[in-house]
Protein backbone atom coordinates (compact mmCIF):
# COMPACT_ATOMS: atom_id res chain seq x y z
CA UNK A 1 0.00 0.00 0.00
CA UNK A 2 1.44 3.34 -1.10
CA UNK A 3 -0.30 6.68 0.83
CA UNK A 4 -0.09 9.51 -0.52
CA UNK A 5 -1.44 13.35 0.98
CA UNK A 6 -5.23 14.12 -0.43
CA UNK A 7 -5.70 15.84 -2.95
CA UNK A 8 -5.18 19.80 -2.53
CA UNK A 9 -3.35 19.20 0.93
CA UNK A 10 0.16 18.76 0.95
CA UNK A 11 2.95 18.47 3.85
CA UNK A 12 4.97 21.79 4.68
CA UNK A 13 8.56 20.37 4.73
CA UNK A 14 12.05 21.06 6.48
CA UNK A 15 13.34 22.53 3.86
CA UNK A 16 10.34 25.39 3.74
CA UNK A 17 9.22 25.21 7.16
CA UNK A 18 11.17 28.09 8.45
CA UNK A 19 9.70 30.63 5.66
CA UNK A 20 6.24 30.02 7.22
CA UNK A 21 7.74 30.20 10.88
CA UNK A 22 8.86 33.88 9.71
CA UNK A 23 5.85 34.44 8.27
CA UNK A 24 3.82 33.80 10.96
CA UNK A 25 6.18 35.66 13.38
CA UNK A 26 6.45 38.69 11.90
CA UNK A 27 2.13 38.62 11.31
CA UNK A 28 1.87 38.06 15.31
CA UNK A 29 4.58 40.72 15.53
CA UNK A 30 2.58 43.43 13.72
CA UNK A 31 -0.28 42.77 15.38
CA UNK A 32 0.59 43.20 18.51
CA UNK A 33 2.15 46.45 17.52
CA UNK A 34 -1.56 46.98 16.88
CA UNK A 35 -2.82 45.42 19.94
CA UNK A 36 -4.71 42.50 19.01
CA UNK A 37 -4.00 39.45 21.01
CA UNK A 38 -4.33 35.99 19.47
CA UNK A 39 -7.34 33.64 19.41
CA UNK A 40 -7.20 29.97 18.58
CA UNK A 41 -10.51 28.44 17.26
CA UNK A 42 -11.45 24.91 17.22
CA UNK A 43 -10.84 23.14 13.50
CA UNK A 44 -14.69 22.32 13.51
CA UNK A 45 -17.82 23.63 14.46
CA UNK A 46 -21.60 22.77 13.57
CA UNK A 47 -22.40 23.20 10.17
CA UNK A 48 -25.45 25.59 10.71
CA UNK A 49 -22.81 28.54 12.19
CA UNK A 50 -21.25 28.61 8.74
CA UNK A 51 -25.03 29.05 7.01
CA UNK A 52 -25.68 31.90 8.82
CA UNK A 53 -21.99 33.17 9.35
CA UNK A 54 -20.53 32.74 6.06
CA UNK A 55 -23.59 33.29 4.40
CA UNK A 56 -25.72 30.50 2.92
CA UNK A 57 -25.70 31.90 -1.14
CA UNK A 58 -22.15 32.30 -0.86
CA UNK A 59 -20.04 29.68 -2.84
CA UNK A 60 -18.28 28.46 0.33
CA UNK A 61 -21.33 27.50 1.85
CA UNK A 62 -23.14 25.95 -1.02
CA UNK A 63 -20.33 24.22 -3.02
CA UNK A 64 -17.43 24.05 -0.60
CA UNK A 65 -17.56 23.06 2.64
CA UNK A 66 -16.37 19.83 4.01
CA UNK A 67 -19.90 18.58 6.19
CA UNK A 68 -20.16 15.77 7.63
CA UNK A 69 -22.38 13.81 10.78
CA UNK A 70 -20.61 12.92 13.34
CA UNK A 71 -20.61 10.03 15.55
CA UNK A 72 -23.56 11.34 17.37
CA UNK A 73 -25.54 12.34 14.66
CA UNK A 74 -24.54 16.05 15.18
CA UNK A 75 -23.74 17.89 11.44
CA UNK A 76 -20.20 18.93 11.69
CA UNK A 77 -18.15 21.30 9.27
CA UNK A 78 -14.80 22.24 8.77
CA UNK A 79 -13.98 25.89 9.24
CA UNK A 80 -13.95 27.11 5.55
CA UNK A 81 -12.83 30.25 7.22
CA UNK A 82 -12.18 31.93 10.70
CA UNK A 83 -14.65 34.80 10.83
CA UNK A 84 -17.48 32.89 11.77
CA UNK A 85 -16.02 30.63 14.90
CA UNK A 86 -14.67 33.90 16.34
CA UNK A 87 -17.76 35.65 16.28
CA UNK A 88 -19.45 32.80 17.60
CA UNK A 89 -16.30 32.89 20.75
CA UNK A 90 -16.79 36.28 20.93
CA UNK A 91 -20.26 36.21 21.28
CA UNK A 92 -19.84 32.72 23.79
CA UNK A 93 -17.32 34.00 25.44
CA UNK A 94 -19.03 37.46 26.61
CA UNK A 95 -16.42 39.12 25.10
CA UNK A 96 -19.16 42.26 24.19
CA UNK A 97 -17.52 43.04 28.07
CA UNK A 98 -14.43 43.97 27.53
CA UNK A 99 -13.21 47.32 26.62
CA UNK A 100 -14.10 48.13 22.71
CA UNK A 101 -12.58 47.47 19.91
CA UNK A 102 -11.91 43.71 21.03
CA UNK A 103 -8.98 42.91 18.93
CA UNK A 104 -8.03 39.12 17.94
CA UNK A 105 -5.88 37.72 15.23
CA UNK A 106 -5.59 34.15 14.34
CA UNK A 107 -3.50 32.00 12.18
CA UNK A 108 -5.68 28.86 10.80
CA UNK A 109 -5.94 26.30 8.62
CA UNK A 110 -9.10 26.23 6.50
CA UNK A 111 -10.99 23.74 4.52
CA UNK A 112 -12.78 24.25 1.09
CA UNK A 113 -13.39 21.24 -1.48
CA UNK A 114 -12.37 23.55 -4.20
CA UNK A 115 -11.73 22.40 -8.06
CA UNK A 116 -7.60 22.82 -8.03
CA UNK A 117 -5.81 25.35 -9.35
CA UNK A 118 -2.48 27.69 -8.33
CA UNK A 119 -2.72 28.93 -5.30
CA UNK A 120 -6.53 26.66 -4.50
CA UNK A 121 -5.80 24.33 -1.90
CA UNK A 122 -8.50 22.16 0.10
CA UNK A 123 -6.47 22.38 3.41
CA UNK A 124 -5.02 25.99 3.05
CA UNK A 125 -3.42 28.45 6.12
CA UNK A 126 -5.08 31.83 6.68
CA UNK A 127 -3.32 34.76 8.78
CA UNK A 128 -6.66 36.84 9.62
CA UNK A 129 -8.09 39.21 12.54
CA UNK A 130 -11.49 40.62 13.75
CA UNK A 131 -12.17 43.53 15.53
CA UNK A 132 -15.39 43.99 17.32
CA UNK A 133 -17.25 47.29 18.78
CA UNK A 134 -16.20 50.23 16.82
CA UNK A 135 -18.20 51.41 13.99
CA UNK A 136 -15.14 53.41 12.05
CA UNK A 137 -13.99 54.54 10.13
CA UNK A 138 -10.62 54.96 11.80
CA UNK A 139 -10.55 51.37 12.72
CA UNK A 140 -11.28 50.51 8.56
CA UNK A 141 -8.29 52.05 7.96
CA UNK A 142 -6.52 51.18 10.92
CA UNK A 143 -6.80 47.14 9.87
CA UNK A 144 -5.66 47.74 6.00
CA UNK A 145 -2.40 49.38 7.69
CA UNK A 146 -2.17 45.89 9.73
CA UNK A 147 -1.90 44.00 6.31
CA UNK A 148 0.31 46.73 4.70
CA UNK A 149 2.71 47.42 7.79
CA UNK A 150 2.72 43.48 7.52
CA UNK A 151 3.62 43.16 3.70
CA UNK A 152 6.56 46.07 4.21
CA UNK A 153 7.73 44.76 7.01
CA UNK A 154 8.10 41.32 4.86
CA UNK A 155 9.64 42.83 2.36
CA UNK A 156 6.65 42.75 -0.21
CA UNK A 157 6.51 45.66 -2.76
CA UNK A 158 3.74 46.34 -5.40
CA UNK A 159 0.74 45.19 -3.99
CA UNK A 160 -2.35 46.65 -5.24
CA UNK A 161 -5.43 48.12 -2.62
CA UNK A 162 -8.54 47.65 -4.48
CA UNK A 163 -11.23 49.29 -2.01
CA UNK A 164 -15.06 49.75 -2.04
CA UNK A 165 -18.34 50.13 0.14
CA UNK A 166 -21.30 47.35 -0.14
CA UNK A 167 -23.61 50.02 1.91
CA UNK A 168 -25.46 49.27 4.49
CA UNK A 169 -28.82 47.10 4.46
CA UNK A 170 -30.77 50.39 3.68
CA UNK A 171 -28.60 51.51 0.64
CA UNK A 172 -28.49 47.91 -0.14
CA UNK A 173 -32.32 46.98 -0.32
CA UNK A 174 -32.68 50.21 -2.82
CA UNK A 175 -29.62 49.34 -5.06
CA UNK A 176 -31.09 45.52 -5.35
CA UNK A 177 -34.19 46.81 -6.92
CA UNK A 178 -32.50 48.65 -9.02
CA UNK A 179 -30.18 45.96 -9.65
CA UNK A 180 -32.97 43.32 -10.39
CA UNK A 181 -34.79 45.88 -12.82
CA UNK A 182 -31.16 45.91 -14.52
CA UNK A 183 -31.13 42.36 -14.66
CA UNK A 184 -34.46 41.04 -15.06
CA UNK A 185 -34.42 41.27 -19.10
CA UNK A 186 -31.21 38.67 -19.04
CA UNK A 187 -31.22 36.92 -16.12
CA UNK A 188 -32.56 33.83 -18.46
CA UNK A 189 -29.13 33.74 -20.45
CA UNK A 190 -27.11 33.93 -17.02
CA UNK A 191 -25.64 30.80 -15.34
CA UNK A 192 -27.72 29.12 -12.94
CA UNK A 193 -26.01 30.20 -9.77
CA UNK A 194 -26.83 33.77 -11.09
CA UNK A 195 -30.38 32.87 -11.44
CA UNK A 196 -30.39 31.57 -7.64
CA UNK A 197 -28.47 35.21 -6.64
CA UNK A 198 -31.06 36.71 -8.56
CA UNK A 199 -33.84 36.11 -5.96
CA UNK A 200 -31.96 36.22 -2.93
CA UNK A 201 -28.83 38.44 -3.45
CA UNK A 202 -28.35 40.08 -6.83
CA UNK A 203 -25.08 42.09 -5.58
CA UNK A 204 -23.50 38.86 -5.38
CA UNK A 205 -24.52 38.30 -9.76
CA UNK A 206 -21.17 41.61 -9.66
CA UNK A 207 -18.43 39.31 -8.53
CA UNK A 208 -20.16 35.30 -10.76
CA UNK A 209 -16.86 33.39 -12.05
CA UNK A 210 -18.64 32.81 -14.77
CA UNK A 211 -20.62 35.69 -15.86
CA UNK A 212 -18.17 38.23 -14.56
CA UNK A 213 -16.85 39.42 -17.75
CA UNK A 214 -19.72 39.73 -19.31
CA UNK A 215 -21.02 43.04 -20.54
CA UNK A 216 -23.95 43.24 -18.85
CA UNK A 217 -22.70 42.34 -15.93
CA UNK A 218 -19.77 44.84 -16.37
CA UNK A 219 -21.93 47.68 -17.24
CA UNK A 220 -24.21 46.96 -14.58
CA UNK A 221 -25.28 49.78 -12.13
CA UNK A 222 -22.69 49.33 -9.17
CA UNK A 223 -23.48 50.36 -5.74
CA UNK A 224 -21.16 52.76 -4.31
CA UNK A 225 -22.68 55.09 -7.11
CA UNK A 226 -26.29 54.96 -4.84
CA UNK A 227 -24.50 54.85 -1.23
CA UNK A 228 -26.90 56.56 1.11
CA UNK A 229 -25.17 59.65 3.19
CA UNK A 230 -23.86 58.35 6.16
CA UNK A 231 -22.26 55.37 3.96
CA UNK A 232 -20.92 57.98 1.99
CA UNK A 233 -19.38 59.87 4.44
CA UNK A 234 -18.22 56.63 6.27
CA UNK A 235 -16.31 55.99 3.10
CA UNK A 236 -14.90 59.09 2.69
CA UNK A 237 -13.70 58.85 6.46
CA UNK A 238 -12.02 55.83 5.18
CA UNK A 239 -9.97 57.09 2.11
CA UNK A 240 -8.78 60.36 4.24
CA UNK A 241 -7.71 58.08 7.07
CA UNK A 242 -5.61 55.80 4.38
CA UNK A 243 -4.85 59.18 3.15
CA UNK A 244 -2.78 60.43 6.14
CA UNK A 245 -0.86 57.38 6.39
CA UNK A 246 -0.31 57.48 3.09
CA UNK A 247 -1.40 54.11 2.04
CA UNK A 248 -2.29 53.93 -1.89
CA UNK A 249 -5.38 52.56 -2.93
CA UNK A 250 -7.64 51.90 -5.82
CA UNK A 251 -11.47 52.61 -5.49
CA UNK A 252 -12.69 48.66 -7.30
CA UNK A 253 -16.76 48.77 -7.65
CA UNK A 254 -16.34 45.43 -8.29
CA UNK A 255 -15.57 43.83 -5.10
CA UNK A 256 -18.33 42.74 -3.50
CA UNK A 257 -16.59 40.51 -1.50
CA UNK A 258 -17.81 36.41 -1.07
CA UNK A 259 -19.58 37.23 2.93
CA UNK A 260 -23.45 38.27 2.62
CA UNK A 261 -22.73 40.04 5.69
CA UNK A 262 -20.18 42.41 4.68
CA UNK A 263 -21.56 46.22 5.19
CA UNK A 264 -19.94 49.50 3.90
CA UNK A 265 -16.10 48.84 3.68
CA UNK A 266 -14.84 46.00 1.87
CA UNK A 267 -11.02 45.35 0.28
CA UNK A 268 -8.76 43.19 -1.36
CA UNK A 269 -4.66 43.10 -2.00
CA UNK A 270 -4.06 41.99 -4.86
CA UNK A 271 -0.98 41.00 -6.37
CA UNK A 272 0.46 42.30 -9.72
CA UNK A 273 1.70 39.05 -10.69
CA UNK A 274 -0.14 36.27 -9.65
CA UNK A 275 -3.20 36.30 -11.85
CA UNK A 276 -6.57 34.99 -11.07
CA UNK A 277 -5.26 34.03 -8.01
CA UNK A 278 -4.22 37.13 -7.33
CA UNK A 279 -5.97 38.35 -3.98
CA UNK A 280 -4.18 37.36 -1.63
CA UNK A 281 -5.89 39.17 1.27
CA UNK A 282 -9.71 40.00 1.60
CA UNK A 283 -11.81 41.80 4.17
CA UNK A 284 -14.51 44.02 5.12
CA UNK A 285 -16.49 45.35 7.51
CA UNK A 286 -19.79 42.96 8.92
CA UNK A 287 -22.07 44.93 11.31
CA UNK A 288 -24.86 42.62 11.20
CA UNK A 289 -23.11 39.56 11.29
CA UNK A 290 -22.78 38.87 15.44
CA UNK A 291 -26.36 39.74 15.62
CA UNK A 292 -27.31 37.34 12.88
CA UNK A 293 -25.45 34.81 14.92
CA UNK A 294 -27.44 35.26 18.00
CA UNK A 295 -25.23 37.82 19.95
CA UNK A 296 -26.05 41.97 20.38
CA UNK A 297 -26.12 44.25 17.69
CA UNK A 298 -22.09 44.83 17.46
CA UNK A 299 -20.02 46.41 14.78
CA UNK A 300 -16.88 44.66 13.43
CA UNK A 301 -14.61 44.38 11.04
CA UNK A 302 -11.59 41.96 9.86
CA UNK A 303 -9.82 40.00 6.78
CA UNK A 304 -7.84 37.00 6.06
CA UNK A 305 -5.06 36.35 4.08
CA UNK A 306 -3.70 32.93 2.17
CA UNK A 307 -0.10 32.32 3.68
CA UNK A 308 0.42 29.79 0.63
CA UNK A 309 -0.62 32.62 -1.73
CA UNK A 310 1.58 35.61 0.30
CA UNK A 311 4.66 33.04 -0.08
CA UNK A 312 3.98 32.89 -3.62
CA UNK A 313 3.71 36.37 -3.75
CA UNK A 314 6.61 36.62 -1.92
CA UNK A 315 8.98 34.19 -3.84
CA UNK A 316 8.01 36.00 -7.11
CA UNK A 317 8.63 39.34 -5.55
CA UNK A 318 12.32 38.06 -4.75
CA UNK A 319 11.85 38.32 -1.28
CA UNK A 320 14.40 36.80 0.95
CA UNK A 321 14.19 34.55 3.41
CA UNK A 322 17.09 33.83 5.84
CA UNK A 323 17.12 30.77 7.22
CA UNK A 324 18.36 31.05 11.43
CA UNK A 325 20.61 28.55 12.62
CA UNK A 326 18.81 26.56 15.15
CA UNK A 327 21.69 24.19 16.00
CA UNK A 328 24.74 26.63 16.99
CA UNK A 329 27.63 24.28 17.36
CA UNK A 330 28.81 20.72 16.74
CA UNK A 331 31.06 19.09 18.84
CA UNK A 332 33.43 15.81 17.32
CA UNK A 333 33.97 13.39 19.60
CA UNK A 334 37.38 11.34 19.53
CA UNK A 335 36.92 8.50 21.88
CA UNK A 336 34.23 7.18 23.96
CA UNK A 337 35.78 9.34 27.31
CA UNK A 338 35.35 12.22 24.99
CA UNK A 339 32.12 11.49 23.83
CA UNK A 340 31.05 10.84 27.49
CA UNK A 341 32.10 14.03 28.29
CA UNK A 342 30.33 15.89 25.03
CA UNK A 343 26.77 14.36 26.31
CA UNK A 344 26.70 16.11 29.35
CA UNK A 345 28.41 19.63 27.77
CA UNK A 346 24.97 18.95 25.13
CA UNK A 347 23.23 18.58 28.12
CA UNK A 348 24.07 21.81 29.87
CA UNK A 349 24.36 23.77 26.42
CA UNK A 350 20.18 22.97 25.52
CA UNK A 351 19.43 23.37 29.04
CA UNK A 352 20.85 27.47 28.51
CA UNK A 353 19.21 27.36 24.90
CA UNK A 354 21.72 26.68 22.83
CA UNK A 355 21.43 24.55 20.23
CA UNK A 356 24.41 21.68 19.54
CA UNK A 357 24.37 18.68 17.95
CA UNK A 358 26.62 15.36 18.68
CA UNK A 359 27.25 12.24 16.55
CA UNK A 360 24.65 9.61 17.23
CA UNK A 361 25.83 7.23 14.43
CA UNK A 362 29.49 6.31 15.59
CA UNK A 363 30.96 8.15 12.45
CA UNK A 364 34.73 8.63 12.16
CA UNK A 365 36.53 12.11 12.97
CA UNK A 366 36.28 12.38 9.15
CA UNK A 367 32.46 11.74 8.69
CA UNK A 368 31.65 13.57 11.96
CA UNK A 369 33.63 17.02 10.37
CA UNK A 370 31.98 15.91 7.07
CA UNK A 371 28.18 16.08 8.56
CA UNK A 372 28.92 19.22 10.54
CA UNK A 373 29.80 20.84 7.49
CA UNK A 374 26.82 19.68 5.63
CA UNK A 375 24.67 21.23 8.07
CA UNK A 376 25.88 24.70 7.62
CA UNK A 377 26.56 24.27 11.80
CA UNK A 378 28.41 27.34 12.40
CA UNK A 379 31.02 26.48 14.99
CA UNK A 380 32.82 23.23 15.57
CA UNK A 381 34.60 21.85 18.64
CA UNK A 382 36.49 18.78 18.99
CA UNK A 383 37.26 17.22 22.19
CA UNK A 384 39.45 14.12 21.95
CA UNK A 385 41.60 12.53 25.13
CA UNK A 386 44.14 15.33 24.09
CA UNK A 387 41.53 18.04 24.69
CA UNK A 388 40.59 16.07 28.05
CA UNK A 389 44.38 15.87 29.64
CA UNK A 390 44.96 19.48 28.99
CA UNK A 391 41.16 20.51 30.04
CA UNK A 392 41.05 22.90 26.67
CA UNK A 393 39.57 23.24 23.62
CA UNK A 394 39.09 24.85 20.11
CA UNK A 395 36.30 26.64 19.00
CA UNK A 396 36.16 27.00 15.56
CA UNK A 397 34.17 29.55 13.35
CA UNK A 398 32.80 28.46 10.10
CA UNK A 399 32.53 31.53 8.49
CA UNK A 400 35.95 32.50 8.73
CA UNK A 401 37.90 29.67 10.12
CA UNK A 402 39.19 31.79 13.49
CA UNK A 403 39.71 29.55 15.48
CA UNK A 404 39.36 30.30 19.58
CA UNK A 405 41.23 28.39 22.29
CA UNK A 406 38.51 27.98 25.56
CA UNK A 407 38.80 26.05 28.89
CA UNK A 408 36.88 23.00 29.10
CA UNK A 409 35.25 24.25 32.11
CA UNK A 410 34.33 27.81 31.18
CA UNK A 411 33.28 25.93 27.56
CA UNK A 412 29.47 26.62 28.42
CA UNK A 413 29.73 29.88 29.06
CA UNK A 414 31.83 30.79 26.48
CA UNK A 415 29.28 29.54 23.87
CA UNK A 416 26.33 31.30 25.90
CA UNK A 417 28.51 34.55 25.52
CA UNK A 418 29.22 33.80 21.51
CA UNK A 419 26.40 31.64 20.42
CA UNK A 420 23.28 33.03 21.94
P1 LIG B 1 -11.07 33.44 -4.20
O1 LIG B 1 -11.79 34.52 -4.92
O2 LIG B 1 -9.64 33.31 -4.59
O3 LIG B 1 -11.80 32.14 -4.18
P2 LIG B 1 -12.20 33.99 -1.63
O4 LIG B 1 -12.98 35.22 -1.79
O5 LIG B 1 -12.88 32.67 -1.63
O6 LIG B 1 -11.00 33.94 -2.68
P3 LIG B 1 -11.67 34.54 1.12
O7 LIG B 1 -12.77 33.71 1.60
O8 LIG B 1 -11.79 36.00 1.19
O9 LIG B 1 -11.27 34.09 -0.35
O10 LIG B 1 -10.32 34.10 1.85
C1 LIG B 1 -9.28 35.03 2.14
C2 LIG B 1 -7.99 34.61 1.51
O11 LIG B 1 -7.72 33.24 1.77
C3 LIG B 1 -7.95 34.71 0.01
O12 LIG B 1 -7.67 36.01 -0.39
C4 LIG B 1 -6.82 33.77 -0.34
O13 LIG B 1 -5.56 34.37 -0.13
C5 LIG B 1 -6.99 32.68 0.68
N1 LIG B 1 -7.72 31.54 0.09
C6 LIG B 1 -9.07 31.41 -0.07
N2 LIG B 1 -9.36 30.22 -0.60
C7 LIG B 1 -8.18 29.56 -0.76
C8 LIG B 1 -7.81 28.26 -1.24
N3 LIG B 1 -8.71 27.39 -1.65
N4 LIG B 1 -6.50 27.95 -1.28
C9 LIG B 1 -5.56 28.80 -0.85
N5 LIG B 1 -5.83 30.02 -0.37
C10 LIG B 1 -7.13 30.41 -0.32
MG1 LIG C 1 -13.14 31.18 -3.04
Amino acid sequence: MKYSAQKGTGDILPADIYKWQKVEKMYADVCHSFGYEEIRIPTFEQTDLFARGVGDTTDVVTKEMYTFDDKGGRSITLRPEGTAGVVRSYIENGMSSLPSPVRLYYNITAFRYEKMAKGRRREFHQLGLESFGSTGPEIDAEIISVVDVFFKRMGLRNISLHINSIGCPSCRSKYNEILKDYFRPHVSSMCEDCQARFEKNPLRMIDCKIDGEKEVVQSAPRLIDYLCDECKAHFEGLKSNLDAVGIKYEIDPNIVRGLDYYTRTVFEFVSENVGTQGTICGGGRYDGLVENCGGAPTPGIGFAMGIERFLMEAEAQGVEFTKDDNVKVYLVGMSDTANARISQICYQLRLNGIGCERDLMKRSFKSQMKYAGKQNIPYLIVIGDDELSSGKVKCKCMADGSETEVGLEGLTDYCIEHMA
